[in-house]
Parts: C-alpha cells; sequence; structure tokens
C-alpha cells in the first residue's frame, strides 16, 4: 500500500508536469491542489493505473471524470479566491469538486444521479472535507437557497447558459461552462457579471457530456 501511495504520488508530480504546467496552467494554488489530490480514489479501481493519464476516463453510468488539463484550465479561469463561495453542477466522480474545495471556502455541488452523489460525498467525506454541501438535483435550478455565488462551474453541456445559473451569479462573479449539445461543437465559455451585464469569453473547444433536460 505504502508503495501504491508512493508510486500516485509520482505519477500526480508527473502529470502536474507534462500535462498542466508545460500546457501554461500558472495559477500556483490550482497547481498545488492538482499535486495533491489523489485522482485514483475517484476512478474505478480498474481504472486506478490511467487515473494521471492525458484523458477524460468512464465513471460508469455513461459519465466520465474530465481530462485532468480541462480540470486544471476550468478552476484557473474561475480565478479563485480563498472566499470564494462555489457553485458546481455536475459532480460526478466528485474530483473536480475536491480540486474547488482544496482552494475556495465553501463548494455547493449538485448533481443529477443519485448514486453518483452518494459515492463522491463518501469519498470526499472519507478524505475529511468539510467545506462541501451536497444536492441531489436538476442543475438547471442551481441552488436558490444558497445564492448568490462568487464562482459557478458546470462540467456538463447544456444547449445556452441556463438562465437561473446567470441570477445566482454575484455581482463581479465569473462562470465557466461548456456550451453545446453537439459533442463536436462545443465551447468552453467564460462569463463574468457586471450588475446586469455578461461578458462573455469563447475559451476553446472541449466535449462533454451533455446536460441532461427533465
Ligand atoms: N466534474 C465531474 C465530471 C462530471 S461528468 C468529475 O470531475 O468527475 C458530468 C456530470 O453532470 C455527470 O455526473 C452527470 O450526471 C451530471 N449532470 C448531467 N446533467 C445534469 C443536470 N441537469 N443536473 C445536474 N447534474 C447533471
Amino acid at each position: 500500500m505504502f508503495f501504491d501511495e508512493e508510486k500516485f504520488s509520482r505519477l500526480r508530480e508527473e502529470m502536474v508536469k507534462t500535462q498542466i504546467i508545460a500546457r501554461g496552467i500558472k495559477d500556483k494554488k490550482v497547481i498545488e491542489a492538482l499535486k495533491k489530490v489523489p485522482r485514483h480514489c475517484f476512478v474505478e479501481s480498474e481504472s486506478y493505473e490511467s487515473a494521471y493519464g492525458d484523458y477524460p476516463l468512464s465513471i460508469g453510468l455513461s459519465q466520465t471524470i474530465s481530462q485532468p488539463y480541462i480540470v486544471a484550465l476550468m478552476t484557473e479561469l474561475l480565478e479563485i479566491k480563498n472566499s470564494d463561495r462555489i457553485l458546481e453542477i455536475g459532480t460526478g466522480s466528485g474530483y473536480q469538486t475536491a480540486i474547488l474545495a482544496e482552494i475556495a471556502s465553501e463548494v455547493f455541488t449538485v448533481e443529477f444521479i443519485d448514486t453518483l452523489s452518494k459515492k463522491s460525498e463518501t469519498v470526499l467525506r472519507k478524505m475529511g472535507y468539510k467545506n462541501i454541501n451536497f444536492k441531489i438535483g436538476d442543475g438547471y435550478e442551481g441552488w436558490p437557497e444558497f445564492s448568490p455565488f462568487s464562482k459557478i462551474i458546470v462540467t456538463a453541456a447544456p444547449e445556452n447558459v441556463p438562465g437561473k445559473l446567470k441570477e445566482q451569479l454575484a455581482d463581479n462573479g465569473k462562470m465557466v461552462i461548456p456550451v453545446g449539445v453537439n459533442v463536436f461543437n462545443q465551447c468552453l465559455v467564460k462569463l463574468t457579471r457586471l450588475k446586469e451585464r455578461f461578458i462573455s469569453e469563447e475559451i476553446c473547444g472541449v466535449s462533454f457530456v451533455p446536460m441532461v433536460k427533465k
């Protein structure tokens, strides 16, 4: 077991060096979080060996854990401060959730599929995170009771930016979201709210699972 942890730690260092820093991620807090969070604990045990590879992986139920670089890029784009309260839509494996919880003060994460939500809650609690709140529900609704959020991250792709998520973003807040239901034509978008205006920047092409509508 000791040997395995050593090995995983080396794989993480290598992942951060070759996939994250080499591609231009500079935010030190993001880099430290990716070095620290044991990504293999968020995948099926038969995928342990591939957990640090440069690709997304299946987490069952037709869902995927994002490629490490995309997790780092989306986190960096959020420009997280220690005081931030973050809404995440699409808990999935909980890996991105852990990265956010390492940097921000509180994370509110919403997942549609109850088995995924419960599984990720078990893993994250076992790791000792106390600043994560879990909800099983429809991400299009956000989590109005705890809004506004200074940052919002969405890890499934809707056709357009959901109106209720825009409403729940604080003034000066930022949202990072993949937009477009066709996986071959999706764009990662960063929105910055300035009172009632939203400044939109197109970042790059991505391929996320679709954000499911009821
Ligand atoms: N961030 C995750 C990746 C999740 S994949 C990780 O690091 O593992 C996208 C997730 O979004 C899936 O778990 C899927 O069930 C969830 N999802 C899809 N549509 C949703 C919706 N309308 N509301 C909430 N979650 C949704």
